[in-house]
């Protein structure tokens, strides 16, 4: 029942709409890149961050995938670059640039590796309320955390350990796009002002000293952001900004205010069709900054039909993880 609702709407897409679809990931393994590569594959072109603008002005034969990655992960460079490049699909890479060759794992890979070891969260580990805080006190937060009950996120797992400088020196020699995800990954709307605008800043320019060329694109960690943070990003050498509002990208979005939809390792053929087709059909889907509602909802919706389909079985039996964001 998902794949046909879900066919039917994105083959209506396919002819009566311009523009496509953003999607925002974070890590997948090579059968999870294979698989949501085929997926998209069936209804849009897979196009280069560059070829954006001119795909959000003029209809192509088919709307167009853009596939971005956030926060640089190593696995994007040791799994998913290598599968993609197998595959002849290009994609985006936007990377924390204080994190790059660090090791000291992102904060959100260590708030997971907490809630692994406590079945609760105390008070004032609670996610939301995490990401109500500035980052330096979010940080400390974590930190006294991990140190009071002994636990640490493990870097010597790929989904957890970040990129080397050489290793994204050598995606964009490869011909992936590298772009900003911050200085550090720091809620940007929680800080200061001074204190955001200065982190942009200081995340583009460190791409663009490192690739020695241009950084065309900047996403919002967690995907919290202001107008004028995004036209500050601008004004820093970015030609667009990608936020996580989930719905279908067209003409009528500035390039400072590009949406993303947000897909995981997880999801299934039939989840990824109905979420695409729900932003093909012009709904807005809750943005995954705040509650993630919309998102439950499509769960609910998947689990709702006929138990006896595959699809609905598989999407329902997706773990925990996929439905709470975490990453960001
Ligand atoms: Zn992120």
């Amino acid at each position: 029942m998902l794949n046909a609702i879900g066919a039917i709407a994105l083959a209506l897409a396919r002819h009566f709409k311009t523009g496509g679809v953003i999607v925002n990931e974070h890590v997948l393994d090579s059968e999870q890149t294979r698989r949501h590569v085929e997926v998209f594959g069936r209804w849009f072109d897979f196009i280069h961050l560059d070829e954006l603008p001119e795909r959000l002005r003029h209809r192509g034969k088919r709307p167009f995938c853009l596939l971005t990655f956030d926060d640089g992960k190593r696995s994007n460079a040791t799994v998913v670059a290598p599968e993609l490049e197998k595959l002849g699909v290009p994609a985006v890479f936007f990377i924390v640039s204080s994190s790059i060759g660090c090791q000291t794992p992102l904060w959100f890979d260590r708030y997971k590796a907490l809630r692994k070891k406590l079945t609760t969260a105390p008070p004032d580990l609670e996610l939301h309320i995490l990401k109500q805080l500035p980052y330096d006190v979010l940080v400390e937060r974590i930190e006294r955390a991990c140190t009071r009950y002994g636990v640490e996120a493990d870097l010597d797992d790929e989904n957890v350990a970040l990129m080397s400088w050489e290793q994204v020196r050598s995606l964009h020699q490869r011909g992936f796009s590298i772009g900003a995800h911050g200085f550090t990954h720091a809620i940007l709307p929680r800080e200061t002002k001074l204190e955001a605008l200065e982190n942009i800043e200081k995340s583009i320019a460190k791409v663009r000293e490192e690739i020695a060329s241009p950084c065309s694109g900047f996403a919002f960690p967690n995907g919290n952001y202001t107008a004028e943070l995004a036209q500050h990003a601008i004004r820093c050498g970015v030609k667009m900004v990608m936020t996580t509002e989930p719905t279908w990208a067209n003409e009528s979005f500035p390039l400072w205010r590009l949406p993303r939809l947000q897909f995981f390792g997880a999801d299934s053929p039939g989840k990824i069709k109905l979420k695409t087709a729900v932003a093909a059909s012009g709904l807005i889907l809750n943005n995954p900054d705040g509650t993630g509602k919309t998102y439950r909802g499509v769960n609910r919706l998947a689990r709702r039909r006929d138990n006896r389909n595959p699809i609905a079985r598989e999407t329902a039996s997706l773990p925990a993880k996929s439905r709470s964001q975490i990453e960001a």
